[in-house]
């Protein structure tokens, strides 16, 4: 298993915000520390091409990073925001060719991406590293891409440019009403939302995911991202849903037995617990 990351995604932060910099580095040290998983690290390789951030985003979002002021309540802007943003969409674009040559793969980044739009940078998130990377996929080749996005927030932003996109379907199992209130139904050809109540139980909560990763497998995607968000949690401040540690290993088993390249990107997750869940996770990814 590979696992990318770089410490500059960890130099940044705002005062009292759950996107924190301790997610990462608090993960790397369970992971460097374990010796029941065998993993190899590696830096993302930084290049990223207009090209491949324009299949997802308008060319005046992408400008807009550049822009000193902040982008919503919850979207900070930083020093070098943009910079920090194309270095987890390179990592994202690195686990996808990895995954490509057979390797397991999880990119260990921030910022997350899936709230970004084609539009608009939102929601922790500035530019879409999922959509960008499943974009590069179906542009080199991929006849049948899917997203499986289990974070517990819709993924608005990957919803909304990979609507109607022929040859790529987007699988999303999240908390309704929630964050960012998107995601109570399906949408067009491709987008497949399975909302789930706040307070549901643990047994409603599998029979939903159940379901997305059903219909993902009766796809037959040649290829599969993950929006791996851990914010579905039983103690995740951020929301009300009930997972354990051991259903991200569920996930993790049932992903990998679809049988075909995946690579999971990090999105959410906000409680103390998040290095085991992830360890929990990659587990079953890499069958342990
Ligand atoms: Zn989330």
């Amino acid at each position: 298993m590979i696992i990318i990351t770089d410490e500059h995604c960890t130099g940044y932060s705002s005062a009292g915000h759950p996107e924190r910099p301790q997610r990462i580095t608090n993960t790397v040290e369970l992971l460097k520390k374990q010796t029941e998983l065998p993993l190899t690290w590696q830096t993302p390789s930084g290049g990223v091409s207009d090209d491949a951030i324009l299949r997802a985003h308008t060319p005046e979002m992408l400008a807009r990073l550049a822009v000193p002021e902040d982008f919503d309540g919850d979207t900070p802007y930083y020093d070098n925001i943009a910079t920090l943003a194309r270095t987890s969409v390179s990592a994202g674009l690195d686990a996808l060719r990895l995954a490509r040559e057979g390797k397991q793969v999880f990119s260990l980044m921030r910022p997350p991406g899936h709230h970004a739009t084609r539009e608009k940078s939102m929601g922790f998130c500035f530019l879409n590293n999922i959509a960008i990377a499943v974009l590069e996929a179906a542009a080199t080749g991929g006849k049948r891409v899917a997203v499986f996005d289990f974070d517990v927030h819709h993924g608005n932003g990957t919803e909304d440019i990979l609507l109607n996109r022929p040859g790529l379907e987007f699988f999303s199992v999240h908390q309704h009403p929630a964050y960012p209130g998107t995601g109570a139904a399906s949408r067009g050809r491709n987008c497949f939302n399975y909302p789930v109540a706040p307070g549901a139980t643990r047994e409603t909560y599998r029979a939903a995911l159940t379901n997305a990763l059903d219909d993902l497998k009766h796809f037959k995607p040649d290829l599969v991202g993950v929006s791996a968000g851990f914010d579905a949690y039983a103690r995740d401040p951020l929301a009300d849903a009930p997972l354990l540690a051991e259903d991200f290993h569920w996930l993790g088993v049932s992903l990998r037995q679809i049988g075909v390249p995946m690579f999971s990107l990090l999105e959410g997750g906000y409680s103390r617990d998040l290095p085991e869940l992830i360890l929990a996770y990659l587990k079953g990814v890499a069958g342990k």
